[in-house]
């Protein structure tokens, strides 16, 4: 049930139990789930918490939605995993012909599709048009562990909720709005966004001489996805997530980007991320993402 996850997800609980409370459902909500463990069980919980009629957030053995432990069975609710490579428009159609025979029953109907990052051109088709016009009643939720990993028209026509890792040990850091760490990222950020891969020549002021182990480079680089997710945060007018006290520069460096060149970047970072788990060099490392995000 929803209420069971209001310590470990108390962002993503609070938005969705406001989201009932003030009466305000949206038709399509897009959860990022960040490498959540429990991300099935959540979305299913909050799936429920919707459906229900008297929106309990905790169990409820006698209600004839809160007591189904398993998705298949609550008729009202459809569950859409990839099938194979991809989410296939079909399984899309599938679902609509379902929920169009049962509609004269007025109840309100919810579809999660699970790894929407599967949709391929055509599926994705269908899920625009129905973001476009939604049918009265009937809510998406669209499952992703990364929120960049989708089209930006998507994204922009859903509610988004963003998940907690299990183990967000990076996010330590960034309570202290004072801290060394966090301020180095930024300089280092703000000299490529404006004097691109001449920051070559000052490398070694700016970042190596502050991250020497493979740990450091890890967790600055965790700094800067972060930082690009805010300046992604300000494209598309929502609020900033994590670095609030940077809103002027962020809203600065705002207008050098587009969301489609904040993505690549994050992608970019992302994939030096994984590079470090080989064994590789730290400083090639850097000198190749200095030039990968200069010429974005
Ligand atoms: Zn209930």
């Amino acid at each position: 049930m929803l209420e069971d996850y209001a310590k470990v997800q108390p962002v993503a609980f609070q938005i969705m139990k406001n989201t009932v409370k003030k009466d305000r459902i949206s038709h399509a909500y897009l959860i990022e789930t960040n490498g959540f463990s429990q991300k099935k069980d959540f979305v299913f919980a909050f799936a429920k918490y919707l459906l229900c009629p008297f929106h309990h957030l905790q169990s409820d053995e006698t209600c004839f939605i809160c007591r189904h432990q398993n998705a298949e069975n609550i008729l009202d609710l459809k569950w859409i995993e990839p099938d194979g490579m991809w989410i296939k428009k079909e399984q899309l159609e599938d679902v609509q012909k379902e929920f169009n025979k049962t509609a004269i029953d007025g109840n309100k109907k919810v579809y999660v599709i699970e790894e929407a990052e599967k949709l391929n051109a055509s599926s994705s088709n269908s899920i625009l048009k129905f973001l476009e016009e939604p049918e009265e009643n009937i809510i998406a939720i669209l499952m992703v562990d990364n929120i960049y990993q989708l089209l930006p028209t998507i994204i922009s026509r859903c509610q988004i909720i963003h998940l907690n890792q299990d183990d967000d040990k990076n996010l330590l850091y960034l309570d202290s709005n004072t801290n060394e760490i966090v301020d180095v990222v930024y300089h280092f950020m703000e000299h490529i966004e404006v004097h691109k891969k001449e920051t070559l020549l000052y490398e070694n002021t700016l970042w190596i001489s502050h991250f020497c182990t493979k740990e450091d480079v890890s967790n600055a680089l965790t700094v800067l996805i972060y930082f690009y997710k805010d300046i992604f945060n300000v494209l598309v007018n929502k609020r900033i997530e994590k670095f609030s006290y940077y809103k002027k520069e962020l809203e600065n460096l705002s207008l050098k980007n587009t969301v489609e060149s904040v993505c690549t970047k994050i992608d970019i970072i992302r994939n030096k991320l994984e590079q470090i788990k080989i064994n590789i060099n730290l400083n090639l490392l850097i000198d190749d993402l200095i030039i990968q995000l200069s010429e974005v």
